[in-house]
């Protein structure tokens, strides 16, 4: 008799759950192995007294690809939600990308006037700081930019890719408020535990355990497919050297009288003496509640330990390791192992990337087929 199809995910984020729930309702049966103690990763909800927020930091889903919404709507509800930023400076409190029709209200207005009338008509994109100097002038950067940059990223903004600016630090000056322009975006209205539990539910789930490369032989059979969302350096137990990552940690404060206490769902700290890098408000994302009595406030320090950004170092060394693991995985000789998501491709990729990433994972599981 023909074995059923089946297959093992490690990691039960917002990857590993899009890949076991495409896979488990295409008849595979799927074992997922989480390291905690519960499933969602880094996108996971927590309530108090109905009022939400995020400990692993603000997440808003933004996307141009509708085929991802109407996949992620299939599973919770969403609701409208276009997302704001503000960032502190002394007394005022700017728009996040800056509007050149704000920046007059600065003292520093004559300087930063003068700079912007002679910027380059590209950026340059030798790193970091030149991307934005280039893009804003030397005051506005050092105003704004280069002092959250240092306490976000703990080194020299120089020693960063400029590719961790593009497409993040903007100067517009079209009035559009909102941080994406992406068409499709909103917030789950049961929060993402909801989103993540929907996805993963006809799975066979365990959890509290993490899974490196030599555990395989005992939780897989032989030419088995396994889905790998883990770091690779966790994989194969460090192996090769640790990849550097940056972590972030949050304080969350509930505050039982105050409705709103700050004027976006996020707020930019750039000020070094503010050992925070911003605070978070997430209850803006659910305008049912904002009159409601009771918010948390969550602050963002960086410096964490936790694997939250891969660091794009100017000289590419990290993404030559990265490199060396992938190469490790593809001569992997016993099962077929497809990485995907945040953690295994180490980068940055947004919530609508890690669906498709794991949609992507699931068709190669079913093609090995
Ligand atoms: C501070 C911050 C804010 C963000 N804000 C946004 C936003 O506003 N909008 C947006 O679209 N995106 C945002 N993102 C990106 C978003 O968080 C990711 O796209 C998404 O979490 C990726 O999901 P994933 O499943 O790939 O990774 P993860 O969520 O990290 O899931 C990986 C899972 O694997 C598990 N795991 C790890 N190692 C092992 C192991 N060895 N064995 C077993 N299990 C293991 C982990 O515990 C985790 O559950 C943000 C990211 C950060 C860092």
């Amino acid at each position: 008799m023909k074995a059923p199809h089946s297959c093992v995910v490690v990691g039960a984020g917002l990857t590993g759950a899009t890949a076991a729930s495409v896979l488990a309702r295409q008849g595979f049966h799927v074992r997922v192995h989480e390291q905690a103690d519960v499933v969602g990763g880094h996108v996971r909800t927590e309530w108090i007294r109905g009022i939400p927020y995020e400990p692993h930091g603000a997440h808003i889903f933004h996307t141009f690809d509708s085929e991802i919404w109407q996949f992620v709507n299939e599973f919770t509800d969403f609701v409208p939600y276009r997302h704001r930023v503000t960032t502190r400076l002394r007394s005022h409190q700017l728009s996040w990308p800056l509007q050149r029709s704000e920046l007059p209200q600065l003292e520093e207005w004559p300087e930063v006037e003068r700079e912007l009338s002679s910027l380059p008509p590209e950026p340059d994109t030798t790193n970091f700081e030149t991307y934005c100097r280039s893009l804003m002038g030397d005051t506005l950067y050092g105003l704004c930019v280069r002092n959250y940059t240092l306490k976000q990223w703990g080194r020299a903004p120089d020693e960063l890719s400029a590719s961790v600016a593009v497409n993040r630090v903007e100067l517009r000056d079209d009035g559009y408020r909102s941080l994406f322009r992406d068409p499709y975006q909103g917030w789950p209205e049961r929060g993402y535990a909801d989103l993540v539990e929907a996805l993963i539910e006809p799975a066979e789930i365990h959890l509290g355990k993490p899974v490196t490369c030599a555990d395989l032989t005992e939780l897989t059979r032989p030419g088995e497919p396994v889905v790998i969302t883990s770091a690779l350096d966790d994989f194969f137990s460090g192996e090769l050297g640790p990849l550097e990552w940056r972590g972030v940690r949050l304080e969350s404060q509930f505050m039982p009288d105050v409705s709103l206490f700050q004027s976006s769902m996020v707020m930019n700290e750039p000020d070094l003496a503010v050992p925070w890098t911003r605070t978070i408000e997430t209850k803006w994302a659910l305008e049912k509640l904002h009159t409601t009595p009771g918010t948390v406030v969550m602050r963002e320090y960086p410096g964490a330990s936790a694997k939250h950004y891969p660091v794009p170092d100017s000289a590419g060394t990290n993404r030559a390791l990265q490199a060396s693991y992938e190469a490790k995985l593809a001569a992997y000789p016993r099962n077929p192992l497809v990485a995907a998501g945040r953690l295994a491709t180490y980068s940055y990729i947004n919530m609508d990337q890690a669906v498709r990433q794991g949609l992507a994972a699931a068709r190669r599981v079913i093609e090995a087929h």
